[in-house]
């Protein structure tokens, strides 16, 4: 039955297989560094979101040694609006161990591959059956939830990783591994999606355990999330001359590398309390990370109170903060100002 399956996903696949700027015809043509790049771009983040990017990105560095000698400011200048900058810094990084470690030639296997900064176990398999056609089983999100379905594990993925894996495994073909992968990811994101899978074209139906129950969007079942918490801070927006005061966050903050506006910390209890004398025209603003929710009370002051600066402020033009790397949460918050005048 398992070599039933991958033989009619992969008919499938060279009937319907999405055009994508990363993908191949062949897998002997495939460029690992494009492949890599991708799969670190979608880690967290939509097709259709990333393919500008990876447009932008393999216009200015066509190679992983031209990556490797950007600036780590540039790369996450590039990288703005994609968020987790994290992927960034470790992409930076990635591209500079290949070129100085590996001769700017990727490793081909998945062990050698999860060693790299920021590939993890998913990714590593990702590449090696796409990049180099390595029978690597590869399990994201949509494979977890095709396989569950086909199989008709109930259990919420989070809880059943060991049972997914070795049920993927068992699927994977010893040929055409990448295609079969690229397949299942069509698959995932256009068919078997988590409310409303369209079993009626999908060329899993006559094998699938979901299907047969007649309710194939409650497998598998849903963990129950907690709520996250908020945290509050405050931010100055602080402009003279046309000069606006920001700062580049250091250390291993969140969104370290990145320019902010001066502020507090981020607090877990409630907004900080301001001077008397820094009550000036504000607005709350509320961003949401994957971990927490974050509300900024905005002040547009003429001074700042020195407590809430360290040193690291940098008057900066306001015509010109194109040019630098700012997170979507400073972004936003500096919207304030345009809604204020
Ligand atoms: S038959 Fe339906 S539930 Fe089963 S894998 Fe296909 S789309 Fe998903």
């Amino acid at each position: 039955m398992n070599s039933k399956i991958s033989d009619k996903v992969l008919q499938w696949y060279d009937a319907n297989r999405r055009t994508l700027p990363w993908r191949y015809e062949q897998v002997q043509i495939a460029d690992p560094y494009r492949v890599w790049l991708s799969e670190m771009m979608l880690q967290q983040t939509q097709v259709d979101t990333v393919i500008p990017y990876f447009q932008k990105f393999t216009a200015k560095w066509p190679t992983v040694n031209d990556l490797a000698s950007a600036d780590l400011d540039d790369v996450l200048h590039m990288w703005q609006g994609l968020g987790y900058y994290a992927r960034a810094r470790n992409l930076h990084k990635c591209a500079k161990t290949i070129s100085e470690q590996f001769d700017g030639a990727f490793p081909r296997s998945p062990e050698e591959l999860a060693n790299l900064p920021g590939i993890g176990p998913y990714a590593s398999a990702a590449i090696a059956a796409i990049a180099f056609n390595v029978p690597a089983t590869v399990v994201d999100g949509n494979v977890a939830r095709i396989v569950s379905r086909v199989f008709g594990f109930s259990t919420p993925i989070q809880q059943n990783q060991k049972q997914i894996y070795s049920a993927a495994e068992s699927l994977t073909p010893l040929l055409r591994a990448g295609d079969y992968a690229q397949a299942l990811m069509d698959i995932g994101s256009g068919i078997c999606t988590p409310r409303s899978p369209k079993c009626q074209t999908c060329p899993l139906h006559t094998d699938c355990k979901a299907y047969a129950s007649g309710i194939p969007e409650q497998f598998p079942g849903k963990l129950i999330k907690p709520s996250i918490p908020t945290r509050y801070a405050v931010a100055f927006i602080c402009i003279k001359d046309n000069n606006i005061l920001l700062r580049k966050r250091t250390g291993e903050k969140m969104l370290h590398g990145l320019w902010e506006l001066p502020g507090s910390d981020w607090y877990a209890d409630s907004l900080p309390e301001l001077p008397d004398e820094m009550q000036a025209p504000y607005a709350d603003v509320k961003h949401t990370f994957s971990h927490f929710h974050l509300i900024t009370r905005v002040v547009q002051a003429s001074e700042i109170d020195p407590e809430y600066l360290n040193g690291a402020e940098v008057a900066c033009n306001i015509n010109e903060l194109d040019q630098l790397a700012l997170s979507t949460l400073t972004k936003k918050l500096l919207k304030v100002r345009n809604r204020n005048g």
